[in-house]
């Protein structure tokens, strides 16, 4: 065969065949950021880079200079940069579809509101809110104006705590019995996680993930809470919110859940789960990465071995696609108030020295 008659080895204008060039996706939905701090910049902003619905659109911050240079960093037009003033002109702003809201926990429900008041979808940070009553009233704003309100649990959209909740759920560990976790960190001042007046407090902002958890493996809300705290007097740290908080919850079925969470200790982020037939244990269980998921009946144990994804783009997404669809998302308002009845309940029990009851 002569070099006319064969074909090229590797024309320049193809590629292997399997190689798809990707489609842009029909539509991406536009997201503002509310409140530029640690949260934001280090984790919400870059997952932009990996969502495929997502497209960060506005800024909302109190600091114009920080604002002006996240702005320019994300390609984000400086029109299309608010103060807390001009927030509410966010209305005007068809780019806009979703606002996600990563202030102090105080202002959670007012900025949702006027959130909601402008038209918008809303992606709220954890803890909702700091009372029951103002997770009721941001439920209710959002069913007015028809609008999704999603709280930002990320780990229900990460693969290690999603298959956690299936194994348990699934009865793959037999009945559950008991349930262990602990979220604890060292947390220095400065910081609105030791201000009282912000909702700070270790059970609001790392204690919820232990029992946010208790609820979503069991699949039950509790009837039964008891609890205790320690607020070291020596320790101007906690002049406002406790060190360590400890508490039990009951469930229907007759699971009992311990759990613990302090701002005093080294990072600690894990959870177990012990069944009649087996057991798990999520190292890491709360962590932005690193999840390690561990099985174990009478016989042995084994990792599973499962791709990490991205958190924040994981949830942002989910939450584009339903605004798109329409369809209501995994951790909806509801999911929000769930966890605040609970924590009004610890925070009675720790007061009053006593075992709350919980209606369902
Ligand atoms: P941060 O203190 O770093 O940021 C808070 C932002 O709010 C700052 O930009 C600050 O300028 C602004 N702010 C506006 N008004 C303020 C006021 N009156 N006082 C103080 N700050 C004010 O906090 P963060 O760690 O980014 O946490 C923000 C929110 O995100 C909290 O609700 C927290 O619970 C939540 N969070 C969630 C996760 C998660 O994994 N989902 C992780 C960290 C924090």
């Amino acid at each position: 065969m002569t070099k006319a008659d064969s074909p090229p080895l590797a024309p320049s204008d193809k590629q292997p065949p399997h190689v798809k060039i990707p489609e842009p996706p029909a539509k991406k939905v536009g997201w503002a950021i509310v409140g530029l701090g640690q949260l934001a910049i280090e984790e919400v902003l870059p997952a932009f880079g990996q969502c495929d619905l997502a497209k960060l659109v506005a800024l909302v911050s109190g600091h114009p200079e920080k604002a002006k240079k996240v702005a320019a960093v994300y390609g984000v037009d400086p029109k299309q940069i608010y103060d807390y003033s001009s927030y509410d002109t966010i209305a005007e702003n068809p780019a806009v579809d979703v606002i996600y809201i990563i202030l102090p926990n105080s202002m959670h429900a007012e900025y949702t509101l006027r959130g909601l008041k402008a038209g918008k979808h809303i992606l709220c940070e954890k803890p909702m809110a700091t009372s029951v009553a103002e997770c009721e009233q941001m439920i209710a704003a959002a069913k007015t104006a028809r609008r999704q309100l999603m709280i930002a649990y990320r780990l229900r959209y990460e693969p290690f705590n999603v298959e956690a909740i299936k194994r348990c759920r699934e009865g793959q560990l037999g009945k559950l019995k008991t349930m262990r976790a602990t979220n604890g960190q060292n947390t220095q001042a400065p910081n609105i996680r030791l201000s009282q007046t912000l909702g700070g407090g270790p059970l609001q902002d790392v204690g919820i993930y232990c029992l946010n958890a208790f609820r979503y493996l069991t699949g039950e809300e509790p009837i039964e809470v008891s609890a205790t705290a320690h607020q070291p007097k020596d320790d101007p740290r906690f002049r406002e919110v406790p060190e360590t908080v400890a508490f039990a919850l009951k469930f229907p079925s007759g699971t009992i859940a311990q759990g613990d969470c302090s701002f005093g200790t080294s990072e600690a982020r894990r959870y177990d789960v012990h069944g009649t037939h087996g057991s798990l244990h999520l190292d890491s269980a709360f962590a932005y990465l690193g999840q390690r998921l561990i099985l174990r009946d009478s016989k042995m144990a084994s990792e599973l071995n499962l791709s990490p994804v991205n958190h924040f783009a994981a949830e942002m997404d989910h939450f584009s696609e339903c605004v798109l669809s329409g369809k209501e998302s995994r951790t909806p308002g509801a999911e929000g108030l769930a966890d605040l009845r609970v924590i009004t309940a610890i925070q009675e029990a720790i007061r009053t020295g006593r075992t709350v009851a919980l209606n369902t």
